[in-house]
């Protein structure tokens, strides 16, 4: 089955574009609302690099999430989207005075802290202010995630959060400091996580560290877990929406929370993934030597993933219904890298047939680039269409 698409709209726009499917961004948006009412105390942060398409934006935040931020950037457009800055929390291992500044000078919920010289900065930034930052740290669980190694995060060997044997220090220096006040923890293990046991893993370390602070008697106040939790590239319509009622549930009911201890998310691809997808013309179809070519007038600038970690995308003619054949699907750059997908079937497909290459609305438009000097894909909602 193919995906739906309002491909009599696509007639005036310029290919290549990524189109997101409001109706499914709205349900998947529905389903995180009501499994976050299921919940006592718990708070979701949509992580923008993911997505930070404005339309997409707004639309996130009229259900009501806050946002997870890695950039001065991100903090802009978060507050353009109209996020409200005690919603908004900044991580990220290099964050420059200017992007520590911007967050202090819109009171932003708290900065995810990942070093003590970040720290030592904080403090002096927010010294120069006059005001108190609040600050969780990362901490680095030393917990695998079973994914792609580029997007695995938590373990010790990552440059990623503050060693769990760190922490403790790193939690009475903060105290000692005038200008910072620690409010929690945060954790982030990785990204496309489809297995639940390694986010328990993340809870029983969680719960270890919860356990030995309490012993310390020290406070914590916020438990952020971050992101991560993968989407079906196999199947972007027979599971459009990621499985949110088992990931909240086994994290919620694992995690030993102290009294009052607010819990976070942090989710991303999985919120944007699956209503989005780049849509290109074929300009040609090759005869190779043993196969034939597909080749579109997208590339790896607009879409990286395929070049990048390898990742699978379906692709989809959405403009034949003739016979299958099979084609390699590439892209115009010159780049052998530059492939979406090897021996993809596909309805017999000639010049100017749209393609939709699907489950793109994550790490797609946002990691364009203009490489061979071409222009960025643009993006359009359903909406924007109507
Ligand atoms: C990337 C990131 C996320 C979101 O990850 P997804 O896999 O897209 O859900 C959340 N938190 C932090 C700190 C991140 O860096």
């Amino acid at each position: 089955m193919k995906g739906v698409f309002p491909v009599g709209k696509f007639a005036d726009l310029q290919t290549p574009f990524y189109y997101y499917d409001t109706r499914i961004l709205r349900q998947t948006l529905e389903v995180i609302r009501q499994e976050t009412n299921k919940m006592e105390r718990a708070v979701v942060h949509y992580a923008i690099k993911a997505n930070a398409n404005p339309q997409v934006l707004r639309t996130i935040r009229e259900y009501g999430l806050g946002a997870d931020c890695v950039s001065g950037g991100e903090i802009k457009a978060a507050l353009q989207a109209g996020f409200s800055p005690d919603k908004i929390v900044f991580a990220g291992v290099g964050k420059a005075d200017w992007e520590i500044n911007l967050g202090l000078e819109h009171g932003i919920f708290c900065f995810n802290v990942e070093s003590i010289p970040e720290l030592e900065i904080i403090n002096e930034l927010a010294a120069a202010k006059g005001v108190v930052a609040n600050v969780e740290f990362r901490v680095n669980p030393d917990v695998k995630a079973h994914t792609h190694a580029n997007i695995t995060t938590g373990l010790a060997e990552n440059k990623f959060g503050i060693a769990l044997s760190d922490i403790e220090k790193v939690i009475a220096l903060a105290q000692q400091m005038e200008h910072v006040k620690f409010i929690g923890l945060h954790f982030h293990i990785g990204s496309q996580i489809l297995n639940m046991n390694d986010f328990a893993a993340l809870c029983n370390r969680v719960n270890e560290l919860l356990e030995q602070f309490e012993k310390h008697h020290i406070k914590v106040e916020n438990i952020n877990v971050g992101g991560g939790l993968g989407v079906d590239y196999q199947h972007p319509n027979r599971q459009a929406i990621p499985d949110f009622q088992d990931y909240f549930k086994t994290i919620n009911s694992l995690i030993r929370r102290r009294e009052g201890q607010v819990l976070h998310f942090e989710p991303g691809r999985s919120v944007v993934a699956q209503c989005g997808s780049l849509i290109s013309k074929v300009l040609y179809v090759k005869q190779g030597t043993n196969k034939q070519f597909a080749i579109l007038d997208a590339g790896m600038t607009d879409l990286i993933r395929p070049a990048l970690y390898q990742a699978y995308h379906k692709i989809e003619n959405i403009s034949s219904e003739l016979p299958m054949e099979t084609y390699d699907v590439v892209g115009p750059i010159c780049e052998s890298s530059d492939v979406f997908g090897k021996a993809v079937d596909l309805n017999q497909t000639k010049r100017g047939d749209y393609i939709a290459i699907r489950s793109a609305g994550a790490y797609g438009e946002i990691m364009a680039s203009q490489y061979n000097c071409r222009a960025l894909p643009k993006g359009y909602t359903t909406e924007d269409l109507l």
